[in-house]
């Protein structure tokens, strides 16, 4: 297993993630289900994902995440992919892997995505709880089973539905991501990036205690994360990343609109990284060009550190 990305996090020194993965296949020409977005595309276009996980590689990425964000069974059974889930499972992390041998020149870390999101991102969608737990352990398993160094939960938005996400990546005994979005809500307080009602901090409250690896603020809203960061070190001593959205989704496509610019998120990181965050990336909408502009301001990523 690759721990290089342990021994950075424990120097205090900074890791650097991949992008968006589902944005970067839409923008590589990748037709997005309707059903699943992009969890299927590892059968559809296998040649695409890996010549996206190698350009986030060369652009600087210490860790690739898999295209699994979309592939639990309570994702691809409703679309037609019921007898699938292990082989996009199995042939993600092969990608990634195959990325990661083509072209890394310093070590890379394959992390296992899994989200807790339903078919459709319809919340009428979930699997009844046992068989939502066990469609975690499913994808969990498979994952683990095909050699990712890591489990990365991401989009986890709810206390409910991500303990059962956060329960079964966490049988798997591999380090575990845990990652949360939000968004500010239109009165000002950060809430769950789907559901307004849901306070960012139940969210942490219910997921911290677990026992993650590293909590990460994910798919989050640009203008939401300072004081998300300190939200969660009010709850949490261990290693903090962030890697936000920019543009919006229309089902079932990304919205390339104000995105930020490469330089503005290297600005934006220099912040959080003089607040205490040690992980960064990016999420949808968030490209190649923006690990690239991450990479090279590491010195002033790493001065901004020591301050
Ligand atoms: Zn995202």
């Amino acid at each position: 297993m690759q721990k290089d990305w342990q021994d950075t996090l424990h120097r205090g020194d900074i890791l650097l993630i991949d992008g968006g993965m589902g944005t970067e296949l839409q923008k590589r020409g990748v037709p997005m289900n309707e059903v699943v977005w992009s969890g299927a595309a590892v059968l559809t276009d296998p040649d695409i994902v890996r010549a996206a996980h190698e350009d986030f590689i060369l652009a600087g990425a210490n860790v690739i995440i898999t295209n699994t964000f979309g592939s639990t069974r309570q994702m691809l059974e409703p679309a037609g992919y019921g007898d699938k889930i292990e082989v996009v499972h199995r042939d993600a992390v092969r990608l990634a892997c195959q990325a990661r041998d083509n072209v890394a020149e310093n070590p890379v870390a394959v992390a296992g995505s899994i989200s807790s999101e339903p078919h459709n991102f319809d919340r009428d969608g979930f699997l009844s709880p046992d068989k939502e737990l066990a469609a975690y352990r499913e994808a969990a398993g498979l994952l683990a089973d095909a050699g990712v160094d890591l489990i990365a939960l991401e989009m986890m938005v709810d206390a409910e539905h991500s303990v059962r996400a956060l329960q079964a990546a966490l049988e798997t005994e591999l380090p575990v991501w845990l990652g949360v979005s939000c968004r500010k809500s239109e009165d000002g307080r950060i809430v769950s990036f789907d559901h307004q009602d849901i306070e960012f901090s139940a969210i942490l409250d219910a997921l911290i205690p677990m026992g993650p690896s590293v909590v990460n603020i994910m798919h989050s809203e640009m203008d939401a994360i300072p004081e998300a960061i300190e939200m969660v070190q009010q709850r949490w001593s261990g290693p903090i990343g962030v890697y936000p959205e920019s543009g919006y989704f229309t089902q079932p496509h990304w919205k390339f609109v104000d995105i930020i610019q490469p330089a503005d998120l290297v600005t934006e990181a220099l912040g959080w990284v003089g607040a205490g965050v040690r992980l960064l990336g990016g999420c949808c909408g968030i490209g190649t060009q923006h690990i690239e502009a991450l990479r090279a301001a590491m010195p002033d990523l790493e001065a901004a550190r020591q301050n």
